[in-house]
């Protein structure tokens, strides 16, 4: 028989299954909300001027493609820290911060994935219910048990902060905690600061091991306030992971940036770790690419591409809040069936609606508007010429 007569077709990705669908439907009105990535208001994924011009600069240098080192670009290392961190934080000053340049959030995850489970193969790692859905997969797929920690409160569409705090309390020590650290993927719920307090309290009590996952940094109020769960952690002395994605901050999805950056107790154990997750990197792709993570780092190294990018990260993170508004307000004004003011205290390119799985097939059935089954729509996904079709569609279906 052949090689491969025994092999099992693996299940269709749900979300990418969603686009074919979409792609494949003829309707000229219809509207995708299933994707995970920003549009502008004329539906197309961004190219930022800031990035353009750091790209120009770089065709200009005609830099020489060598290999980069195993850890990637210290410059743009740097820089990730600094926006994690913040530039001065003693943290970095006393050696004790590693970063390492990643494929994406999801090669940092990967990366990180792989340390702990040569460090500590017998922990479980907890992630929130529900969580961005490779999460499980990827820690499944570096040798760890995977269980749930309550999340999201389907009553108020809001946080089951009681729930997620007793089930932090019950996991063992040297439990890995994935948390998002800003605007969760899929439900955009976040914490308070005060609830961030008590589960740094929580990991600090427990012995438990975070791991941090930045994806939308700049998304819910800006770089900085976005930091601060980051922060509290920094500031309480544990040691822990932070995966970083600049795919959506940068738009730069394809070119896969991203960075992982673990916070250890010295200097001297700074050294050891990295020279481990170098190992981890080295036996799995050698080195990152250069494109990507030379455009970042020219970007936030430069007081006036920075300035400009800040401010085109500031018009995406406003133009999502404008559409929240405008899904809720006009929801309310047709007199819908149900209050949807929770989609404004939501946070991040993501809404959790509380539309059942029914309610969500008659959207794209009936009115060719395509969202997730669990009700999750991307937000950045609406736009002027669209809204008005999406909420009378879900008015409709309510
Ligand atoms: N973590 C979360 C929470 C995400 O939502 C995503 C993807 N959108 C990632 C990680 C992966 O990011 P990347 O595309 O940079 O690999």
């Amino acid at each position: 028989a052949s090689l491969f007569a025994q092999v099992e077709l693996a299940p269709r990705d749900p979300i990418l299954g969603l686009n074919e669908a979409f792609n494949a439907d003829a309707r000229a009105n219809k509207v995708n909300l299933g994707v995970g990535v920003y549009f502008t208001d004329e539906g197309k994924i961004p190219l930022l001027k800031a990035v353009r011009e750091a790209e120009r600069q770089r065709l200009e240098a005609a830099a020489a493609r060598g290999y980069l080192p195993i850890e990637g670009i210290a410059a743009y290392n740097q820089a990730v820290q600094g926006l994690l961190l913040g530039k001065d934080s003693p943290l970095i000053t006393a050696g004790r911060v590693i970063t390492a340049q990643a494929l994406g959030g999801t090669g940092a995850l990967k990366i990180g994935a792989d340390f702990l489970n040569r460090l500590t193969p017998d922990s479980i790692v907890a992630i929130s219910d529900p969580s961005w859905e490779n999460h499980r997969a990827l820690f499944e797929g570096a040798g760890f048990t995977v269980k749930n920690y309550r999340y999201f409160d389907a009553a108020t569409s809001g946080l089951d902060f009681a729930g997620m705090l007793a089930d932090l309390k019950a996991l063992p020590a040297k439990s890995i905690v994935v948390l998002h650290a800003c605007c969760h993927n899929p439900t955009g719920v976040d914490l308070s600061a005060d609830q961030w307090k008590e589960v740094v309290a929580a990991c600090q009590a427990g012995d438990l091991i975070p791991f941090l996952d930045m994806a939308y940094q700049g998304f819910a109020e800006g770089i900085e306030p976005d930091g601060a769960a980051v922060r509290l952690f920094a500031d309480s002395g544990l040691s822990f992971f932070v995966s970083s994605s600049f795919s959506k901050s940068f738009s730069l999805y394809g070119e896969r940036v991203g960075a992982l950056s673990i916070i250890t107790g010295s200097k001297d154990e700074a050294a050891r770790v990295l020279s481990q997750e170098k190992r981890v990197i080295r036996t799995n792709y050698s080195n990152p690419p250069t494109h990507g993570g030379t455009v970042v780092a020219t970007v936030l190294n430069s007081p006036e591409l920075r300035a400009m990018w800040e401010a085109e990260l500031g018009e995406m993170r406003d133009r999502i809040k404008l559409m929240r508004n405008q899904f809720v307000n006009k929801l309310a004004a047709k007199g819908a069936k149900r209050d949807f003011s929770f989609v404004n205290r939501q946070r991040g390119m993501f809404s959790y609606t509380g539309l059942s799985a029914a309610q969500v097939e008659r959207l794209q059935k009936e009115f060719g508007i395509y969202a997730v089954s669990t009700g999750r729509i991307c937000v950045a996904a609406l736009n002027s010429k669209n809204i008005d079709a999406v909420v009378d569609a879900v008015a409709a279906v309510l």
